[in-house]
């Protein structure tokens, strides 16, 4: 068996009643090759950020145990997006569903494909949140720690929309 590694998956939803989306990704994850799935936390709605006149997000963060590659991570948590009618289109835009990759044990990869830690998520409290849920002590692999990065961010528009232990009800 090869060594598994601890990732932090990235799930976020505007369209399609996001709620059922990160129910069926929620569902997905549990089934990946290779993989264990950890915990998943809260769920957060918050403001749209992209191109025009939005609904509202719902965002959540998965832990994984996981022996797939990263690139092959990439991949599968794709076809999860593919599978729930994910189009790209505009970017930015509406979506479905996404699946980031944020973190993947203390590796740091910059490819034109992937980017770990993933660019953005040190900016996004609907990422920070979520990750203080399963890991308040987390460190990121340049050294710094989510509790800091958490206090300089804007906090504003965003709220918790629903518990994990009760998002898990509703996924059984
Ligand atoms: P975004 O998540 O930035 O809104 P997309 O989900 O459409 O946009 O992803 C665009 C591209 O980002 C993907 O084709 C993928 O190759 C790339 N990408 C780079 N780093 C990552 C990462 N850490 N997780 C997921 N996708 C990534
Ligand atoms: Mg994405």
């Amino acid at each position: 068996m090869s060594v598994s590694a601890l990732a932090y998956i990235g799930l976020g939803s505007n369209m399609g009643m996001p709620m059922q989306q990160l129910q069926a990704a929620y569902i997905a994850l549990n089934k990946l090759p290779g993989t264990r799935f950890g915990e998943i936390s809260n769920i957060y709605q918050s403001a749209a950020v992209g191109p025009g006149n939005q609904p509202d997000y719902l965002n959540a963060v998965a832990s994984l145990h996981t022996e797939l590659a990263p690139e092959k991570l990439l991949l599968a948590l794709q076809n999860i997006e593919i599978a729930q009618g994910r189009t790209r289109d505009l970017r930015w835009g509406a979506r479905t569903l996404d699946l980031d990759i944020l973190l993947y044990g203390d590796l740091q990869i910059r490819t034109p494909d992937l980017v770990i830690p993933h660019a953005e998520m040190y900016r996004r409290s609907f990422v920070l949140f979520p990750l203080f849920d399963l890991n308040p002590a987390l460190v990121f692999p340049d050294g710094k720690n989510l509790r800091s990065h958490l206090e300089s961010i804007d906090k504003s528009s965003i709220s918790m929309s629903c518990s994990a232990e009760a998002f898990i009800n509703t996924c059984s």
